[in-house]
Order: structure tokens, then C-alpha cells, then sequence
């Protein structure tokens, strides 16, 4: 399954790697891991993400080097990746890239993947995209250095949830093992991803908790972020990281919703399941997606309107598969 990929690599010298939009640590982590073992191996490799990179994320290895819109792109000859994105509308304005005839690469943990590469590497059973790079790394005798090490790493650690969602098994763990052999240290990446909250976000959490709703005799929670709250605690976007988890975390809860009001005027909406309930679907009818037991959608509309309607679906769901 992962002969072509490597064919791919070895094909070509210079590569553009590209992924998705509201970029998370397997999004950055795998892109600049792959770009780390690429450069190790002689190549040239240049990493773009839609809107830059998340000051969350900024401790990574080569993180301060990323490029945020396709201009950034030195095309000359260069061979695109994208990692961690379920098709090219994920990729946002850098989905341009795709259409300029260079031969595409896509990389990808989501069942739900478009194929939209000349070469497809999709493993819905790997718990991240970082994952399934260091393993191609293995198969192909790539070196992977401390720096890519980390930053694969990170994207193992954030996209399982700190090794705690359904989707960590032997194989993540395993992995995380042999990275930490090849030189990430695991409290210093959790401590940069989760030990650096801002006051302002601890604030933002509270306004966020007081904002809980339980419906379907508690099965069911939400909670929301609005642009007045952000405002109102001197919060960012980029503080209201990890709330998506809180809803879901209560007892009895089988689907937790966190929904935030974004810059554009858009309402964001992230699902979170516990094992047995399948979730993909329902963000599949608000146009998005994801994994079954995480995924997300960005609607327009009030964020009343929106969590009316993602409750009401959630509900019907619920109902439909009990
Ligand atoms: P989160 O809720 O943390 O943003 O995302 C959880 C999962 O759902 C991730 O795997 C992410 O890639 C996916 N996801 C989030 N938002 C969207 C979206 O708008 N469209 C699609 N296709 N997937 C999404
Ligand atoms: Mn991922």
C-alpha cells in the first residue's frame, strides 16, 4: 500500500507539502515531519499552510519557516503533498496548487478521503497522518532526525488525544516508542501543546463551561465560544484550542458539540463521540467531516441558529441508531 508514496518520494527532488485549513498538530506536525525526513534524504522540501501557522504550534522544529498562501509556492519543478486533508477543498486557497499540472501526492488517516492525488496513501485504521509517514519512513530506509522525530511526535500525541481516544492502539503506541527513540521528548511536546495556556483562555473556558447544554436525558452536550466572548476575556481564536474535548468528557455524555464563532462570520462546529456512536455523518450533512468519532463543519448563521439545527440532527441521529 505505501509503494507508490515512496516511489513518489524517490521520483522526485523537490517537493511542496501543503494541508488543512485550521491546521491541528498532525496537520503541522506531519508536514513538517515529512519535510525534516525529506531534506535528510537530500531533497528540498518547502511546507505551506492555509493561514499560516498557530502560535500554539510555533515551538516545532521548522515551524518559523512555513508559508500561508500559494505565492509562497517555489514551483519550479517541485511535486506537491498534501497530508492530513480529506479532499481539495480542505486545503483552502492552496488547493490552487493542485491545478497546475505538478504531479499531486495525497497523504491521508480519514476514511472519507476524496483520492484526489496521482498517488493516494489513505489508512483510515492509523490514528494520524504522522503515523502512517513514519512508517513510510521506515519501509523506504529514511533517516528521521530528532526534528522530524518531534514533529511527527506531536501530531501522534495530539490527534489521539494524549494516547487517550479510540483510535490509539498498539500501533500509535509502538510508534510513540520508537519516536521517542529517534529523539522526541515526550513532556517537552506536551508540555508546548498543553501546558501553556493563557490566562485568557482559562477565562474563556469558564465563560465557554457556563454556556452548557444537555438535551436527550444527557446524552448529549454543547457548549460555545462567540466573538463577544473572545472579546470580553482579551481571548484569541487560538485559546478556545482543546474545548472541543469538555462536553464530551462529561459521564453520560455519547455526543459532545462545541461550536465557535469564527473572524469570517462563520459558525465552526466540532463533534466529538464516544465509542459505538458514529459521528462523520451528521457533520457529513453540514458539509464537512472527519473521523467517526471526531469530526467538524463550518455552517453559516447565527450561532443560535446553528446549534439549533447541529442539535436537532444530532438528536435525530441518536434516535435513528438506538
Ligand atoms: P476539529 O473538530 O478538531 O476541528 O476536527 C476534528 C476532525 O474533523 C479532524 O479530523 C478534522 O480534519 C475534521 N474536520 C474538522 N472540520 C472539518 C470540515 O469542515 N470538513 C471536513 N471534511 N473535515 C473536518
Ligand atoms: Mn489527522
Amino acid at each position: 500500500m505505501r509503494t507508490p508514496f515512496i516511489e513518489f518520494l524517490r521520483e522526485h527532488s523537490r517537493f511542496v507539502i501543503l494541508s488543512h485549513v485550521d491546521p491541528d498538530g498532525d496537520a503541522i506536525g506531519s508536514a513538517l515531519g515529512l519535510a525534516w525526513i525529506l531534506r535528510d534524504a537530500g531533497k528540498s522540501a518547502q511546507v505551506l499552510l492555509p493561514g499560516g501557522t498557530p502560535e500554539l504550534y510555533a515551538f516545532l522544529t521548522g515551524a518559523d519557516d512555513i508559508g500561508a498562501v500559494a505565492a509562497d509556492a517555489n514551483l519550479t519543478d517541485a511535486a506537491v503533498i498534501a497530508v492530513d486533508a480529506t479532499s481539495p477543498s480542505r486545503l483552502g486557497e492552496l488547493a490552487s496548487l493542485l491545478e497546475r499540472g505538478r504531479p499531486v501526492a495525497n497523504v491521508d488517516h480519514h476514511g472519507d478521503n476524496a483520492r484526489f492525488g496521482d498517488v493516494d496513501l489513505v489508512d483510515s485504521s492509523a490514528c494520524a497522518t504522522a503515523l502512517i509517514l513514519w512508517e513510510v519512513a521506515g519501509d523506504a530506509g529514511f533517516r528521521v532526525s530528532k526534528a522530524a522525530a518531534e514533529n511527527l511526535y506531536a501530531g501522534v500525541l495530539t490527534d489521539t488525544g494524549r494516547f487517550s481516544y479510540t483510535n490509539t492502539d498498539q500501533r500509535t503506541l509502538q510508534a510513540a516508542a520508537e519516536l521517542a527513540g529517534a529523539g522526541a521528548e515526550p513532556f517537552t511536546i506536551a508540555n508546548a501543546v498543553y501546558g501553556t495556556r493563557t490566562i485568557a483562555s482559562v477565562r474563556l473556558l469558564g465563560r465557554a463551561l457556563e454556556t452548557l447544554d444537555l438535551r436527550e436525558g444527557g446524552t448529549v452536550a454543547s457548549i460555545h465560544v462567540t466573538q463577544a466572548m473572545l472579546r470580553e476575556t482579551g481571548a484569541t481564536q487560538e485559546d478556545a484550542e482543546g474545548f472541543s474535548s469538555w462536553p464530551r468528557s462529561l459521564a453520560g455524555v455519547k455526543v459532545g458539540i462545541f461550536l465557535r464563532e469564527t473572524e469570517d462570520g462563520m459558525i465552526k462546529i466540532s463533534f466529538r463521540s464516544s465509542e459505538g456512536v458514529q459521528i462523520d455523518g451528521v457533520a457529513g450533512r453540514f458539509g464537512g467531516g472527519g473521523h467517526p468519532s471526531a469530526s467538524g463543519a463550518r455552517i453559516s448563521g447565527s450561532i443560535e441558529e446553528a446549534k439549533q439545527a447541529v442539535l436537532q440532527a444530532v438528536s435525530e441521529h441518536l434516535r435513528s441508531t438506538v
